[in-house]
């Protein structure tokens, strides 16, 4: 029976897939995946084999005519982001409208899994009733809004930040809204994983005390 199964991968620490996610690559016939040598790791580290196509953002939209004519023909098919959950801020979410908007009979579902959202939320220690998520704040344009919309909210705010910006984003929530607490969730489930707090300033220095540390992946939580 064809189906289109989005899953979810590890951010890191290849152990944490579920059994679900394991048995679903195994049945499926193909594999998208938004970088195929990414996922040939975990493929190869659990013994499966699969063809292997691959589907970034820029070859969203394009690649789910084929997906589409593949379900069309009963197959299965599983696509996969670099890490974590497909569609949190990475790319997924346009295959899926697309799926459903030429195939709405299709089974699409879901193959829940990682995040390093809801890990880095599980051990901020902060109380999170209620969030934003802003993903990866824009480079250049409307930066200096989105910092503001940071700096106004009354509840925390969840962002992804790579370690070429990581400094950079610390001095800016210093000026912007340097009595916020900021919590940074670092390298989760990785041999490094670590997890920093205090002002903005204070998290600064660390990196500075602490260059080696500007490395890796980060989830940055500022809390009002
Ligand atoms: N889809 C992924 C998810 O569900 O978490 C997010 C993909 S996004 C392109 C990559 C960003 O997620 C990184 O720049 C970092 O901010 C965050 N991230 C991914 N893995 C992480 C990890 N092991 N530790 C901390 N942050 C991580």
């Amino acid at each position: 029976m064809n189906k289109l199964s989005i899953v979810a991968t590890p951010i890191g620490n290849l152990e944490d897939i579920t059994l679900r996610a394991l048995r679903t690559l195994k049945e499926c016939d193909v594999i998208y995946a938004e970088d195929t040598r990414v996922i040939s790791k975990l493929l190869a580290r659990y013994e499966i084999k699969k063809p292997l196509q691959r589907l970034d953002a820029a070859t969203e939209i394009k690649k789910a005519d084929e997906i589409c004519a593949r379900l069309e023909a009963g197959e299965k098919v599983v696509f996969v982001s670099d890490a974590g959950t497909p569609g949190i801020s990475d790319p997924g979410a346009r295959l899926v409208a697309q799926v459903r908007a030429r195939l709405p009979d299709a089974a699409i579902e879901a193959i829940p899994g990682p995040s390093a959202l809801a890990a880095a939320l599980s051990i901020a220690g902060m109380d999170i009733a209620e969030f934003t998520f802003l993903g990866f704040l824009p480079h250049k344009k409307g930066r200096q809004t989105a910092l503001k919309k940071v700096a106004a909210s009354d509840i925390p705010v969840v962002l992804y930040e790579s370690p070429h910006r990581i400094v950079k984003l610390l001095t800016e929530l210093g000026e912007a809204s340097p009595a916020s607490r900021v919590v940074i969730a670092r390298e989760l489930t990785k041999v490094h994983e670590e997890v920093i707090s205090g002002a903005p300033h204070e998290v600064l220095g660390h990196f500075t005390a602490h260059p080696d540390t500007v490395r890796g992946e980060f989830v940055v939580i500022v809390a009002p």
